[in-house]
Order: C-alpha cells, then sequence, then structure tokens
C-alpha cells in the first residue's frame, strides 16, 4: 500500500530471506514512478506476479515488528470503501508522518542536538551536511549517501532526535497558575478574628496585610496574591510569614476547580438519577452495542463515562474517549486525568511529531500509560489491539466530519464500525443528539438512556426572547444590545457573576458598503465581499485569508462613503468597553485564540475570573464547564436559523441549547437571554422551553418531505477549477450521466453561496438515495461514471471530490 491517492496496492518482489521475515502492517521502502521513494506498508505477501508491470525490488524493510495490526487494515478498507476514497488515502491520514517518509520529505538540524559521537557514520555525513544547507529533502540525501536506501539512516537519525522533518512544532500546554491567598478555616469566626488583630497588633505591616484582605473580601471576588501586596504596599514575605503562622493560606485556582467537590482523586459518587442511567446503560449494553445517552446539559455525563471507563480498565480493555475538538476541551482532559492520571494519554493532529509517535507505539504495545486515549476524530487510527468501550461525547458535533482532505470521513460513524471490529461496546452521548443518532434510537438500532436532571438539581436556566424589532421601534435599542439584555448584564455583574455573550460572525462587521454607489469591496480570489476588522483596521477575507488595509475611499467611485454593515463579535466587544468601563472584556474568536495556546489562555483566564464578560463565536458552545456564569447572551439569533442548509435548524437548536447550558451550572438557575427579529420562529420557541421532542418531531417531519437524512441518504459531488466554462461544461455532463442512471435523485448543478474560493470555481450534485436503493450497488454506478469522466482529456485537470454523508 502507498500513501498516495490511488485504490490500488501494488506488488514488489521480495527474497525467501525477505519473504519469510516480513509481516502484514510491517513498512518497507520502495520506489515508485521513475525516481520517487515511499514508505510502503505490507498488504498482503503473496505468489502472484503481476501482470501488467515488472514487480520491483524493495529497497529496505524498515520495522521488525508490524506497525499497524488487522483490525486497522480492516477500518482502513472500510472507511475506503465506505467514503469512496483511496486505500492511500486512509493510510496516509492515519499514521503519524514521522512514519512516512518519501523522496519529498523535507528534513532539519535539530539545533539542540549535540550528541555527534552517537551518529554512525552516515547519518553522521547527514547531520553535517545540514550545518551547511538549513534543510534536505530525502531525495538529496541519496544523492548525498550515493545510495538509495536511505530511510533506515535517517529514520535513525530522528530517533536519535538529531533531525525533525517539517512540521510546525506544538508544546503542551501547561496552564498559568495564579496564586490566590484565603483565609485560614479556623479564622473565620468573628471570635477567632478580634483575637487575631489582637495577636498582631505588634506585627505593623501582617496587621495591614489582614485588614486590607478584609476590605478586599467584601468585593467576593477570589484574591490574589499580587493584588494584596501592592494593595496593602508589603512584600511578599509578609504573606508568607503570615502563611507560615497559619493565618492565611495560598491556593490556585487551576487545581482548587478540581479539587473542589471532593480531595481525593477517586471517582465521585453518582447521585440517584446519575446511577440510575449508569445501570440503565450496562443493561442495554447487554443487548445494543451502541448506546445513546441524551443528558441535559450540566447533568453530569463526565462522571458516568468516567464510571463505565473504570469497569473496562479493571477487564484489562483499552477505552478511546473522542471529543469533537481537542483545544477546548482541556477541562474534560484535566478532569479526566485527575481521575486516570498516568493510565490516559492524548492524542492530537496538534501534537509534535514526537509525542503523536510515542502515543502510537505506547497504544501498538498496549502499555499501561495508553490504556485510555483521549482524542479528537484521528485517533480512531491508532493501533488498538483490544478496546473494551468507545465514548464519543458531544456526539452531535459537526467537527467529527472531516471535509477536506481525503478520506471525508465521520469519526463517529467509523468509530461505531471500529466497535463491532473489537467487539467493544460504544456511547454516544450529547445533550443535543444529531437527529441521525436520535432516530437510530428510535429504530431501536441503538439502545437509548435519558438523563433529565442537572446535578445538584439545579434548573435548566429560563430562557427569554427579546423582540429586536419591537425594541428598535421602541427606542430601546443602545447599539446591539436591548434595555432588557443591558439590565441582566449589569445584574449579574453586580452579584460578581460571570457572562457569556454569542455572537456567531468576527471580526468588526461582515459588509463593507459604499452608500454613494453600493459597492461593497471584494476579496480578489473568491466571491465574497471582504469583512472589516477594526482593531488592525483592515479587510479580510474569511475564506482565504486575503487581507489588504480599509481604503479611505470608494474604489469604484471614490467617495468618501464606505459604511460598515452588520456586525461581528469586534464590534461587541467595543460596545461592551463603553457601556461597562469599570469591568473586564474578553474575546473569544479564531482571531484572538490563533497564538499556541490563544484558547486556553482565555478559558484559564475566564476560569479565574480575571473576565467579567466573555463575548464569542460558537467555540463557546463546546462542553465548556464555568461555575460562575449566571447570565448567556446571544446577540442575533437570525443569522444561524437563515443558513442555507438542511440542517441549518437542527444545528441553530443544538448551538443555542448548547451555549444556553452554560448558564448556570452550579449554584442557582441561570438566565438567557436570545435577541432575535423573529421571536415566533418555531426553534426559537422550542429552544426557549428546551423542547428537544419538538424539535426532533417537527425536523423529522421535513427530512421525511423533502426527502434527506435519517431516510435519504446523500452523496455529494463537488467539481473545482479555475476556468469557470471547464467546470461548467464538466457539471452538465456529469449532470447527464448520473440522471440517465438515477433520475429525479440526482439535485443540481448549483453553485454554492460562495461559488469560488483560492480563485477555483465550485459546482455541486447531489445525489439522493431512498431507503430501499443498494448503497453499493449505487456507489458502484458513481465509480463507473467517475471513470468515465476521467477518460475525458477535457476533465482531466478538473478537481472530483466526492463526499459520501456530505453533511
Ligand atoms: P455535562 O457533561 O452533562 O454537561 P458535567 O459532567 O460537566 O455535565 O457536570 C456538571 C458539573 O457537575 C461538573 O462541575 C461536575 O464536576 C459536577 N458533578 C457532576 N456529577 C457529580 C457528582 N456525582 N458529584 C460531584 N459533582 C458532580
Ligand atoms: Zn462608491
Ligand atoms: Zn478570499
Amino acid at each position: 500500500m502507498l500513501p498516495i491517492p490511488i485504490h490500488k496496492t501494488f506488488t514488489y518482489s521480495v527474497t525467501d530471506e525477505e519473504a519469510n521475515y516480513l509481516q502484514k502492517g510491517m513498512r518497507v521502502a520502495v520506489s515508485f514512478g521513475k525516481t520517487k521513494l515511499f514508505t510502503g506498508l505490507v498488504f498482503e505477501i503473496h505468489q502472484n506476479p503481476p501482470t501488467l508491470y515488472e514487480a520491483k525490488e524493495i529497497h529496505q524493510i524498515l520495522d521488525d515488528k508490524p506497525l499497524v495490526n488487522e483490525i486497522q487494515l480492516k477500518l482502513w478498507q472500510w472507511i475506503a470503501n465506505y467514503y469512496m476514497c483511496a486505500l492511500g488515502d486512509v493510510y496516509r491520514a492515519s499514521l503519524p508522518s514521522a512514519f512516512l517518509l518519501e523522496s519529498e520529505t523535507i528534513i532539519y538540524k535539530n539545533e539542540a542536538f549535540n550528541n555527534e559521537e552517537l551518529l554512525e557514520d552516515d547519518e553522521f555525513l547527514i547531520f553535517e551536511a545540514l550545518q551547511h544547507q538549513s534543510q534536505l529533502t530525502i531525495h538529496q540525501v541519496v544523492d548525498i549517501l550515493g545510495k538509495k536506501k536511505v530511510m533506515p539512516i535517517v529514520n535513525g537519525l530522528i530517533q536519535k532526535s538529531a533531525i525533525y522533518i517539517k512540521e510546525q512544532i506544538y508544546e503542551q500546554y501547561k496552564p498559568k497558575l495564579v496564586k490566590y491567598v484565603r483565609l485560614h478555616a479556623a479564622y473565620t469566626s468573628d471570635d477567632a478574628l478580634n483575637s487575631l488583630l489582637e495577636e498582631l497588633s505588634r506585627a505593623k505591616k501582617q496587621r495591614q496585610a489582614v485588614l486590607t484582605f478584609f476590605q478586599l473580601a467584601t468585593s467576593k471576588k477570589p484574591i490574589k496574591a499580587k493584588d494584596l501586596e501592592t494593595k496593602a504596599n508589603v512584600s511578599s514575605a509578609v504573606l508568607k510569614s503570615l502563611v507560615d503562622k497559619n493565618i492565611f493560606e495560598f491556593y490556585e485556582i487551576q487545581t482548587d476547580r478540581i479539587n473542589f467537590k471532593g480531595d481525593t482523586n477517586s471517582l465521585k459518587t453518582l447521585n440517584e438519577f446519575q446511577q440510575k442511567a449508569l445501570t440503565e446503560i450496562k443493561t442495554s449494553f447487554q443487548q445494543k452495542d451502541v448506546t445513546l445517552l441524551h443528558g441535559i446539559t450540566s447533568s453530569g455525563k463526565t462522571e458516568v463515562y468516567t464510571k463505565l471507563i473504570q469497569e473496562v480498565l479493571d477487564s484489562g480493555k483499552q477505552v478511546l474517549f473522542l471529543l469533537p475538538e481537542i483545544a477546548l476541551t482541556t477541562q474534560i482532559i484535566t478532569r479526566l486525568q485527575f481521575y486516570f492520571g498516568n493510565q490516559i494519554s492524548v492524542f492530537h493532529s496538534k501534537y509534535s511529531m514526537n509525542e503523536r509517535v510515542e502515543v502510537w507505539n505506547n497504544v501498538l504495545e498496549n502499555k499501561t500509560k495508553a490504556q485510555i486515549i483521549l482524542g479528537a476524530r484521528s485517533s480512531i487510527f491508532l493501533p488498538f489491539s483490544d478496546l473494551g468501550l468507545i465514548v464519543v461525547d458531544e456526539e452531535h458535533e459537526t467537527s467529527y466530519k472531516q471535509f477536506e482532505p481525503s478520506p471525508r470521513y465521520n469519526a463517529r460513524d467509523a468509530a461505531i464500525v471500529l466497535a463491532k471490529m473489537h467487539q467493544s461496546k460504544i456511547l454516544l452521548g450529547s445533550a443535543t443528539p444529531s437527529l441521525e443518532s436520535n432516530f437510530n434510537a428510535q429504530q431501536k438500532k441503538y439502545g437509548f438512556v435519558a438523563l433529565n436532571r442537572r446535578f445538584g438539581n439545579v434548573q435548566l436556566p429560563k430562557i427569554e426572547l427579546i423582540d429586536v424589532k419591537e425594541k428598535q421601534r421602541k427606542k430601546e435599542m443602545k447599539g446591539h444590545f436591548s434595555d432588557r439584555l443591558l439590565k441582566l448584564i449589569t445584574e449579574a455583574l453586580e452579584e460578581k457573576e460571570q457572562v457569556i455573550l454569542f455572537q456567531n460572525r468576527r471580526g468588526y462587521s461582515p459588509i463593507v458598503e459604499c452608500k454613494t454607489c453600493g459597492v461593497a469591496p471584494q476579496c480578489p480570489n473568491c466571491d465574497v465581499s471582504l469583512t472589516f476588522h477594526k482593531f488592525k483596521h483592515e479587510l479580510r477575507c474569511h475564506y482565504c485569508n486575503y487581507q489588504r488595509a480599509m481604503p479611505n475611499s470608494c474604489a469604484a467611485c471614490g467617495s468618501n462613503t464606505l459604511d460598515t454593515k452588520g456586525f461581528g463579535t469586534e464590534q461587541i466587544e467595543l460596545e461592551l468597553k463603553e457601556l461597562f468601563p469599570d469591568y473586564k472584556i474578553g474575546r473569544m474568536d479564531l482571531d484572538t485564540t490563533r497564538g499556541k495556546f490563544g484558547y486556553q489562555k482565555i478559558i484559564g483566564a475566564f476560569e479565574a475570573r480575571e473576565i467579567d464578560v466573555l463575548v464569542g463565536t460558537q467555540m463557546l458552545s463546546k462542553g465548556l464547564d464555568f461555575d460562575n456564569v449566571s447570565l448567556v447572551g446571544i446577540l442575533n439569533a437570525d443569522t444561524m436559523l437563515n443558513f442555507p442548509d438542511f440542517r441549518a435548524h437542527e444545528r441553530a437548536y443544538q448551538m443555542m441549547v448548547q451555549v444556553s447550558g452554560r448558564a448556570g451550572r452550579s449554584k442557582k438557575q441561570g438566565n438567557v437571554a436570545i435577541q432575535t427579529y423573529n421571536p415566533y420562529h418555531q426553534i426559537l420557541q422550542q429552544v426557549s422551553i428546551t423542547d428537544y421532542q419538538a424539535m426532533y418531531k417537527e425536523q423529522l417531519q421535513e427530512r421525511w418531505q423533502y426527502k434527506y437524512p435519517p431516510y435519504y441518504r446523500l452523496i455529494k459531488i463537488t467539481l473545482k477549477h479555475r476556468d469557470y466554462n471547464k467546470v461548467d461544461t464538466a457539471i452538465n455532463w456529469l449532470f447527464k450521466a448520473l440522471y440517465a442512471s438515477f433520475g429525479e435523485h440526482v439535485l443540481g448543478p448549483t453553485a454554492p453561496a460562495i461559488a469560488r474560493i483560492r480563485n477555483q470555481y465550485i459546482k455541486n450534485l447531489v445525489i439522493k438515495i431512498p431507503p430501499k436503493q443498494s448503497l453499493a450497488n449505487t456507489k458502484n454506478q458513481v465509480s463507473k461514471i467517475k471513470n468515465t469522466f476521467e477518460a475525458v482529456k477535457d476533465f482531466r485537470p478538473i478537481r472530483f471530490i466526492i463526499d459520501v454523508d456530505a453533511y
């Protein structure tokens, strides 16, 4: 198997000796084409010489035991067949890139390496060449050494950390721990306090520190050691001596959050509802391999998962815990690490090459520290040998689907297949299950368990809808805020509580338009208008990252009448800073989280209550658990509802319920305020009483009526090319060919909302597959038509993309 976008495998010849040594799943260095070197994977060892070409010899065997097991190979084949993609693409997507050296791979010297005496002769030659040249390709290594068999040498250099290969290296995140001060428990009574002040009457500085502490303590906020030092005008030594006397104690909020509800790292005791859910899940698993847990936000699903995980670990099997996006879920990682400490490994494409290789090897060898793997979608590709449980948290999340590049798979669905291959159980969890999963549960394909009570019996937040049109008419809007929302924000802040505001658009305003001639500046590479970013005073394309300074005058008519329309997170942040100058406003969107640890920094600051109001995009809706947020505001619900996609309503419901779920999680019932022009929209009505069942029934009805999943399946075909006419001719040809086979079930051709991105014109066709039509036959037919298409010389340069279950 070669890591190239080709369906086929290729036959190479080996000697008897090599044949005896080789096993399926080992890597071999081979050449392909005239000069290219690749890392191939042994897929089959057989005696049938190829008929169409002469089998080449392999260069070398790269492993002494298989790197990939039989179950993985089976999963790869399933993915290639189901998602109609090349086996080579799946192979490439599955292995950390350090395992896949090829001629074009670029290597760099590790500047920190100084153990040159460890290097073998050939290794040293390469290392030395890298002193003169900052980078080399494997191809150049072949030239320098004058031999083809170079992969083990390069592998050796990587293992000794003398070189690394091109990719971004991310550091592990270490949260900054802020030191806080509190009074020792012995001094909480008034009597104790008075005698304390007496006691300190001669230690003036210490007394000053204690008095200042009480002043600050009236604000109910945690008190930072640094702030206390400044305000009391004392040195850190003074605080230290008060801690030594057991009057103060230092603590750190990050760890405190976790220690909060139990001091040891033993699992929490489930409440009766969680316990009942756990029992039902176990009963369900006796009959069904897949079970859906529908647990409302903050019902304590994570604690239920941990009990199941513990039992599977005790039985000696492995656990895979899938998360939609690692960056956003540091909180869950911390929680699970707290319970399972050294048995847990995190796997993520943003981890450095070495970390990924290490996790791969630990899973392969079934090491203790890889008993639980916590990871985003690509962790389904790890070499598990004995999975006992897969948990798919927030199973409704779109980020489980990979859209680009191929393989375009859905990790939740592939995980169900993976579980079957291991005879493992799989639990899908969500507060807002996807329509498909809930449908499967209703059809009794999956088991189903509900958890309808918030932990601690806190009620779900009170949700109110605010009619913006009416507020405008009555002149009760200040900027983008209704008087009602402002009142709720003010009340929360006065109670020292925190606020989350959701606006699903970043930048300052998405449209810039000339008031004189109506022209809006466009991206030169895409068919989309540019978004204004005020902080940098520039216009940016959110599709290709094109950017330029905001012009002073209109390029079309020359007037100085450029105006902005609509609003994004940046504008909301600025308005808030004016409205609430005494509070700290933070913003979380793609622009503020670009840095290495962008998310974690902002989430950490919000947890530590250094931010009072956090404005953000949908990043805020994903599994975050803050205990002091009492209000969530949604500034404009309408953009979500008007999205041109058959899932728009389902998504809008999920997003709003999930963001709302961040309010009032621990102490008292929270508030949610949703601003909209259309308060009678059925989805908003359903959100306002968290009526999942009503949303589900109504959406399902529409899916049936308009022939969409879960009843019909969808295959989407996309063509892309720089030349509009080429794409247009090709898509019409394709439509006719598909129409001949599938008739009215072919939709299109259509141009997407953004019809050109990065100078590529885009056209789509969608094939709908009715419930009774064979999926396999349909795919065969589509493949045949694709082959015919690719045989047309004119069409060859056009990109042909197939996306199965394109949603
Ligand atoms: P969900 O994932 O369902 O939204 P979480 O698992 O995040 O809910 O739980 C919400 C909060 O309640 C968390 O802070 C969690 O630590 C706490 N919690 C849940 N179950 C328990 C329990 N059995 N004992 C103590 N605290 C719990
Ligand atoms: Zn103009
Ligand atoms: Zn662009």
